[in-house]
């Protein structure tokens, strides 16, 4: 992944669990879903039941995990967390439900991408808190009820569309999250910054914010960058000048693409003149999976104004001819 990659490296995550925030209190931005949340969360707690099945979907590094985690704390209990391509087995999957505790909280990450066989065995843990323990081989193989603790699922998933209908039916919450404003990223520097002891300024903020792909973990990132460079290079302090040496160094330009972003726009606007042109070829002129580039790196460039999705494929607009320094030809774009 390029250096500014919205999905979180190994190293990164022990760095990451230190900045998430406890609370929905804490947790910064996407008033919508954590005020519907909190209602959700709220209306538990008065009829002491798990709260419905809450499904999570948007792009990588925008606080769904710290969501998940959220809820657990909120609700007082434990969350257990795994992932759709770790669930090799639906027998693993069975064993990890069986053990949960009453109330407790199981998150599964890219649950899209779960198998079909323990997709069917999570139906009827959803619906009516049991598994089928399966027992004996061939065709003398019986399916044995077992009861399981009442839990709540968290699910969390790029898009809610990727999910099979069955599956996103048995969600009772199904919780949109959207790019943050520069506002509310400024606010999770500040909160960053005050947690690691960097001393950061406002508009040293406001830049590092604006260049941050509306994504905190992206903002997290580079401040730990422009903090290494205001330590060698200048006082510590994270101004403005600061943090607009230290991007540019890192190739982070004024919007915050990164070098996936940059390349699709390339291929895009040179390779294919500005489009239309579908993604999976696309995907292919940048050596990306298709699905990488639909789901973590169009999301931004649509919301940013260079890309547009219409019926024939995909369009560079007049202002990403001009963000990559080319001249857009007569009518060119949307
Ligand atoms: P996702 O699960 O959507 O990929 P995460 O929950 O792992 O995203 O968030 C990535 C990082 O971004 C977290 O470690 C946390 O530090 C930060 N973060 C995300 N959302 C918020 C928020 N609303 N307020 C403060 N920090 C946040």
């Amino acid at each position: 992944f390029g250096e500014v990659s919205p999905q979180a490296g190994d190293d990164e995550r022990v760095v990451e669990s230190a900045l998430r925030p406890h609370s929905l209190g804490e947790f910064i931005g996407q008033p919508k879903v954590a005020a519907q949340l909190g209602l959700v969360l709220e209306g538990a707690k008065r009829r002491g039941r798990p709260p419905d099945h809450v499904l999570l979907s948007g792009p990588p590094g925008l606080g769904k995990t710290s969501l998940a985690l959220i809820i657990g704390s909120e609700l007082g209990t434990a969350v257990k967390i795994t992932s759709g391509p770790a669930i090799e087995r639906s027998g693993d999957l069975a064993a990890m439900l069986s053990n949960l505790a009453p109330g407790d909280v199981l998150f599964i990450d890219e649950i899209h991408r779960i198998a079909r066989p323990a997709e069917e065995l999570l139906y009827m843990a959803m619906e009516d808190f049991r598994v089928d323990v399966v027992v004996g081989k061939g065709p003398g193989a019986t399916a044995i009820p077992l009861d399981i603790n009442p839990f709540t699922l968290v699910g969390a998933t790029t898009r809610a569309g990727l999910l099979t209908g069955p599956l996103r039916d048995r969600f009772g919450f199904v919780g949109q999250m959207e790019f943050y404003s520069p506002a509310d990223l400024q606010r999770v520097l500040d909160r960053s910054a005050s947690l690691l002891g960097v001393q950061l300024t406002g508009d040293g903020a406001a830049e590092i914010a604006g260049r941050s792909r509306g994504t905190p973990r992206i903002a997290n990132r580079l401040l730990r960058r422009v903090r290494d460079f205001a330590e060698v290079h200048a006082d510590g302090r994270v101004t403005r000048g600061v943090a607009e040496a230290a991007l540019r160094l890192y190739d982070v330009d004024h919007l915050g693409l990164d070098r996936l972003d940059r390349a699709v726009l390339e291929a895009l606007v040179v390779r294919f003149g500005g489009g239309p042109v579908g993604v999976s070829t696309l995907a292919v002129a940048v050596g990306e999976e298709p699905h990488t580039v639909e789901e973590v790196c169009e999301p931004f460039l649509v919301r940013a104004g260079l890309l547009a999705r219409t019926p024939r494929g995909r369009v560079a607009t007049e202002a990403a001819w001009t963000h990559l320094g080319h001249t857009p030809p007569q009518g060119a774009g949307v």
